[in-house]
């Protein structure tokens, strides 16, 4: 059912000290409460607390932990898909993965999203809303509780443009990288964007260095510009411009990514073009075989194409890798969750 309560995941520890005392609590319950909820904890279950202050949190606020609709296990890799319920009835996705170096999670900075990428399940869904932080941590502290794990990486890649929703995000990222927090630092922080170049460079000066992935995806400015209509308010120039500021201010390499979809921009023209635009940059092209889209006519490039493609780039002096494709038996493109249960509700 929806509700209207407050989630107490999107205070910091002062406004927790702020609230503890006007209930009547010394400063120091906030700290105890803080811990309770970033182990996902409900109200009953918070038993260092006096009954009465869990009581009146209760009844006016919610401890941010999803609700989890459906959970997709890969039986290839153990990759989990989420689809997470929000306080107000809308639902987001979040993604598990498991790496030799730990659980890393993907999660969705807004419901839906308003850059109409053509090749993207959750442009076609549309936009509901932002995420408040707090939600966007509950994403996390969900998982970590459902599978009594700790999340030691976490990716800004799932559903909506996470520089869409500039100010949430950044505080997310300050919650949790906060040692009294999840205590995630900004190298195992990484936030995916389809291009936004004015919030590039003012995330460069955030103090927040971050990894930065950036959508790529076509070295063309017309077809880019098709592909994703971001790229006519910030075509490549503009682009890349503030990618070598953020570089320059953080000191990080940029993550390009280039998903590659059979006949579009998986020529050796293309590869050639992305070489003469990134040569000398400290970057890194991450090459992804796409996910095919229902509805979006794009199929994933041939293996023959791939691989020449990461040759080009490679010879060029390019820094590339090829994704590996984790939970392809759960469908694990993001958005697509979300649209099934959406087209189950209008039916
Ligand atoms: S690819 Fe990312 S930015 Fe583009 S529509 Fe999808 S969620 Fe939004």
């Amino acid at each position: 059912m929806a509700t209207k309560l407050q989630n107490l995941l999107d205070y910091s520890q002062e406004e927790l000290e702020t609230l503890a005392t006007s209930l009547g609590q010394p400063r120091f319950r906030a700290a105890q409460l803080r811990g309770w909820l970033y182990r996902g904890a409900d109200f009953e279950e918070m038993t260092n607390l006096p009954e009465t202050f869990r009581k009146e949190l209760k009844e006016n606020y919610a401890a941010g932990r999803l609700s989890i609709r459906r959970r997709l296990e890969s039986a290839l890799d153990g990759t989990v898909k989420y689809l997470l319920g929000l306080g107000d009835g809308n639902f987001v996705e979040s993604v598990l993965m498991k790496y030799k170096y730990g659980y890393s999670a993907c999660v969705s900075t807004q419901v839906g999203c308003k850059m109409g990428c053509s090749f993207c399940a959750s442009a076609q869904a549309g936009f509901v809303r932002s995420l408040t932080a707090g939600e966007i941590l509950g994403q996390i502290i969900t998982m970590n509780t459902d599978l009594q794990i700790r999340i030691g990486h976490v990716v800004m890649m799932g559903i909506g443009e996470p520089l869409d929703n500039y100010e949430n995000v950044v505080r997310f990222i300050r919650m949790a990288r906060d040692t009294n927090g999840l205590g995630i630092s900004c190298r195992n922080l990484s936030l995916s964007t389809c291009g936004l170049a004015e919030q590039i460079i003012r995330l460069s000066e955030e103090g927040l260095p971050i990894t930065l992935s950036v959508s790529l995806h076509s070295p063309f400015n017309t077809q880019r510009s098709e592909m994703m209509p971001v790229n006519r308010k910030y075509p490549l120039d503009k682009l890349l411009d503030a990618c070598n500021i953020y570089t320059l201010n953080t000191g990080r390499r940029i993550t390009y990514e280039y998903a590659l979809i059979e006949g579009i921009n998986d020529s050796e023209a293309h590869a050639a073009r992305l070489v003469s635009l990134l040569k000398g940059k400290l970057c890194h092209v991450n090459l992804i075989p796409v996910n095919r889209v229902e509805g979006t006519g794009y199929e994933k490039a041939s293996k023959k194409n791939i691989l020449s493609f990461q040759k080009i780039l490679a010879a060029g002096g390019i820094n590339v890798t090829l994704r590996r494709t984790l939970g392809r038996d759960i469908e694990a493109a993001c958005g697509q969750l979300r649209r099934a249960e959406d087209e189950n509700r209008r039916q």
